[in-house]
């Protein structure tokens, strides 16, 4: 009983100690001691309440596959892990949530609200108690609160951290518009916080991802992520975690790499080898969204830290991932604003240096000058020059090699009918892109690409635009802008670009050439107004496009009257002139306006038409005429009398006249006759030359002209004697001039003498005299053999007679009606015939009144 009783005190204040300890432990828990502080507390007040030395807290691995001591008192080494799945007394414990006691060990389950955060065992010498097992309960409830509280305490750290972190974040990412201190402000925000190493990729317009950035913290890494980059670049659909992210457009979260999910990530066996190195044990990657559209992915690795990602750190990254995007989307507007009003100034630039010459080969060279290094490492611009052929005409070169590709590109000519490249931009006048071209690419369109190529191959080629030169609508040329050393591969906005920049200058390079031409036809029309030759052109229309100055001097005709006009309007029977043109020149008879030329002509054609050059032979041919007219008239006239006197002579002298006295007589007057007319043709003559050397006067007097003609129809009818009938008629009885009347009655008379002559039948002459106003007027008129009208030009030249041979055997030296005009002429009169060939002539002569 006493024992029993002794036993029952015993029991009783091993339980009041245990209960003050439990309290003790619970004032010391709340005041907000550490939990490491807690639990070794807990554990010092099970050893002291059982007085057991064998106390331990198990907690759960962080692979929740085993428990693992976190605080023990005198616990053995070799039983600190257990694994969950263990028949073990701490393993059943942990997992049935309920107090296991086997034999001299005790456990009981650490319960928080979420589930079992571990085991607290006890081992002793004997068995526990119930009582034992209510205290390490109560010591196990409050080492689970302290945990539950430390861990709320952990996440609320943590999520303070995080906001911290993307309040920073947000401030850093927002401080910069420029694009690329924004991508790699995000590289040092992420790493090493929230990953070893990451990557940043962004879509292209095109929807392709380009790697814009890779950051690790271990330089080794860094050097393996930039091999990456260079040889492996992301590919859209592929496995990559960024693709993938990208694909979906939402965080893809992978915990724990194994070789096989490594490998499902790679593209090759060197990409697989590569990543091995880089050794990712967990990865995140985070879709960059901005206002609905995906612009690229981040991705988050954690390798030599050893540490994974959990939930929380994808909700983190993803709001990094939104803060991201929207200051790259803010960049990237900025950037393409700035790229806008950059593009703009350029474009401004480019039109005021083009504007700024109209010098042809210096508009080509401003423009390839623009072009390098804005729009490429070297461009060339060709011209589509006369007959259609593709010149090059302007090569530059950023480095300053442009020689060194003329010189190549100068040894491979430029295939006509390439299907590609500069003859097909100009053929069809849209430009060509080849973003990833290469030395052949960019030498298909001449001959022996290879050839060219491999040359081409020293100054590298890595991307290529070509462009149309469009002007009034036509085809003038391109330009092809070429990236070699710069690497720059150009896009379609650098197209546009391009295009922009040709528009501009296709009007430029036009209108320099139309200057160019226009001053070079200003330089050959002045060269033609120097030459001597008369020369003009007639396009294929027929119609007059140039006359220089020497064509007006010599037709009297200005240009501005001339040009415009149908050929064949401004010379009569133009179409015998075309037609007789040729490359050797040909005189010609030419009317142009009434005025009888002789032109010595001949024609070029060219592009622009016909081109004439002529020459005024009028003169010439005048001289030639009066040559021929001189030998058949005079040496006539001179012969035939010369022949008469010789003869009489002879006869005079042979023959004996005895008796004969009338024959001798006879002979003696013919050989007067004739040496008379001899000494009147020389007279003639020698009038002539004295008229044409200036060394005739006239002397004017009052004349009454009605006397002159008087006496000159009566001195004609003695010389007609019976031939001819002449008469008079004169309107009034007398008709007074200021005049020479000695000359007027040579006039005359000349005029009476050739209409007898050339009247063997009809014997009818008249002499008609009237006035008006302004003129005295004498018309000598006879109905002799007339003047066929092709003729009546002609017989007042000198030396000219329609029949010099005289076979109507009419005397004449051709000088009378010569002599009749000079004389008029000088008397500032006008001589005129009108004519019926076989029903007479009428010559007027009209002298002013004054
Ligand atoms: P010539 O009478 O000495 O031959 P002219 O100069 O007087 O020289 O005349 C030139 C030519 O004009 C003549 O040869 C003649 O053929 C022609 N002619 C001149 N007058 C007449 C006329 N009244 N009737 C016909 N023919 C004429």
């Amino acid at each position: 009983m006493a024992t029993h009783e002794f036993a029952d005190a015993g029991r009783l204040r091993r339980r009041d100690h245990q209960q003050a300890l439990v309290a003790e432990l619970g004032r010391s828990a709340v005041t907000g001691t550490s939990l490491s502080q807690v639990v070794a507390d807990a554990v010092s007040a099970v050893a002291e309440g059982l007085g057991t030395d064998r106390v331990a807290v198990f907690e759960p691995t962080s692979d929740g596959g085993a428990l693992a001591v976190t605080t023990a008192d005198g616990w053995p080494e070799d039983e600190c892990l257990v694994a969950v799945g263990s028949d073990s007394a701490v393993a059943r414990a942990y997992r049935d949530q309920d107090a296991t006691v086997a034999g001299t060990l005790a456990v009981v389950p650490l319960r928080s609200d979420s589930g079992p955060v571990g085991a607290l065992a006890a081992g002793g010498s004997e068995q526990f108690t119930p009582d034992d097992v209510v205290f390490l309960r109560s010591v196990a409830n409050l080492i689970a609160a302290a945990i539950a509280r430390d861990r709320a305490e952990d996440r609320r750290r943590k999520s303070e951290e995080a906001l911290g972190f993307l309040a920073e974040a947000g401030h850093l990412l927002s401080e910069s518009l420029d694009y690329d201190v924004t991508l790699s402000t995000l590289a040092d925000l992420i790493v090493p916080r929230l990953a070893d190493w990451c990557i940043v990729d962004l879509v292209e317009e095109d929807g392709a991802m380009r790697r814009v950035a890779v950051r690790a913290a271990d330089p080794r890494k860094q050097q393996i992520l930039d091999v990456l980059h260079g040889e492996y670049p992301p590919v859209a659909g592929s496995g990559q975690p960024a693709a993938q992210a990208l694909a979906r457009g939402a965080t893809m979260r992978f915990p724990e790499f194994t070789p096989e999910s490594l490998r499902a990530s790679t593209l090759d066996e060197r990409h697989y080898e590569l990543m091995k190195q880089l050794d990712p044990r967990s990865a995140i990657a985070v879709a960059l969204v901005a206002q609905g559209r995906v612009l690229g992915a981040l991705t988050f690795a954690w390798s030599e830290s050893g540490r994974r990602y959990e939930e929380s750190d994808a909700l983190l990254a993803e709001e990094l991932g939104r803060r991201a995007a929207a200051a790259i989307e803010n960049a990237r507007l900025y950037r393409s604003e700035l790229e806008a009003q950059r593009r703009i100034a350029f474009l401004v630039e480019a039109s005021d240096v083009l504007a700024s010459s109209l010098d042809y080969d210096e508009t080509l060279t401003a423009l390839a000058r623009l072009a390098v290094p804005r729009l490429g490492d070297w461009c060339v611009i060709y011209i589509v020059g006369p007959g259609n052929v593709i010149e090059r005409r302007a090569v530059e070169h950023a480095g300053g090699r442009q020689e060194f590709i003329r010189s190549v590109l100068e040894a491979h000519p430029i295939l006509p009918d390439a299907p590609v490249g500069v003859p097909a931009v100009i053929r069809t006048g849209h430009s060509e892109l080849e973003s990833e071209a290469s030395p052949i690419s960019t030498a298909s369109d001449v001959e022996e690409p290879e050839e060219l190529a491999s040359a081409l191959g020293e100054i590298a080629v890595h991307s290529t635009m070509c462009v149309p030169l469009i002007a009034r609508r036509r085809t003038i040329g391109a330009i092809l802008f070429v990236s070699a050393e710069s690497r720059r591969v150009f896009t379609e906005s650098d197209l546009r670009l391009a295009e922009e920049l040709a528009a501009r200058a296709a009007v430029a390079v036009d209108n320099s050439r139309l200057f160019n031409e226009a001053e070079q036809r200003a330089e050959a029309a002045e060269a033609l107004d120097s030459i001597a030759d008369g020369v003009f052109l007639v396009d294929a229309g027929g119609t007059v496009r140039i006359w220089n100055a020497a064509a007006e001097t010599i037709t009297g005709i200005a240009g501005a009257d001339v040009r415009g006009r149908s050929a064949s309007t401004v010379f009569e029977g133009w179409n015998e002139i075309a037609a007789l043109a040729g490359a050797t020149p040909r005189t010609v008879p030419a009317t142009i306006e009434g005025r009888e030329l002789w032109l010595s002509i001949s024609g070029v054609p060219s592009s622009d038409g016909t081109a004439y050059a002529f020459r005024d032979v009028t003169a010439d041919r005048q001289l030639d005429r009066l040559k021929s007219d001189f030998v058949a008239t005079v040496s006539h006239e001179l012969r035939t009398p010369l022949a008469a006197v010789y003869g009489a002579a002879i006869t005079l002298a042979e023959r004996d006249f005895t008796g004969r006295e009338d024959l001798r007589r006879l002979l003696v007057t013919q050989i007067a006759e004739q040496a008379a007319r001899l000494s009147a043709i020389v007279d003639d003559i020698l009038f002539v030359g004295r008229l044409e050397a200036g060394g005739l006067r006239l002397e004017p007097a009052t004349v009454d002209v009605v006397d002159v003609a008087r006496a000159a129809v009566d001195a004609a009818r003695i010389r007609a004697g019976e031939s001819a009938e002449v008469e008079l008629c004169a309107v009034t009885e007398s008709a007074t001039i200021e005049t020479d009347a000695g000359r007027l009655r040579q006039v005359l008379d000349n005029l009476l003498d050739n209409a007898i002559k050339y009247s063997p039948d009809a014997i009818v002459i008249e002499l008609r005299v009237d006035e008006d106003d302004r003129w005295t007027r004498f018309a000598v008129a006879d109905r002799g053999v007339g003047i066929p009208a092709g003729e009546l030009t002609r017989i007042f030249e000198k030396f000219y007679r329609l029949d010099p041979h005289q076979t109507r055997g009419v005397n004449g030296t051709g000088l009378g009606l010569y002599v009749c005009r000079e004389l008029v002429e000088r008397m500032d009169g006008r001589i005129s015939v009108s004519s019926v060939p076989g029903g007479g002539s009428t010559f007027l002569v009209e002298l002013p009144r004054r």
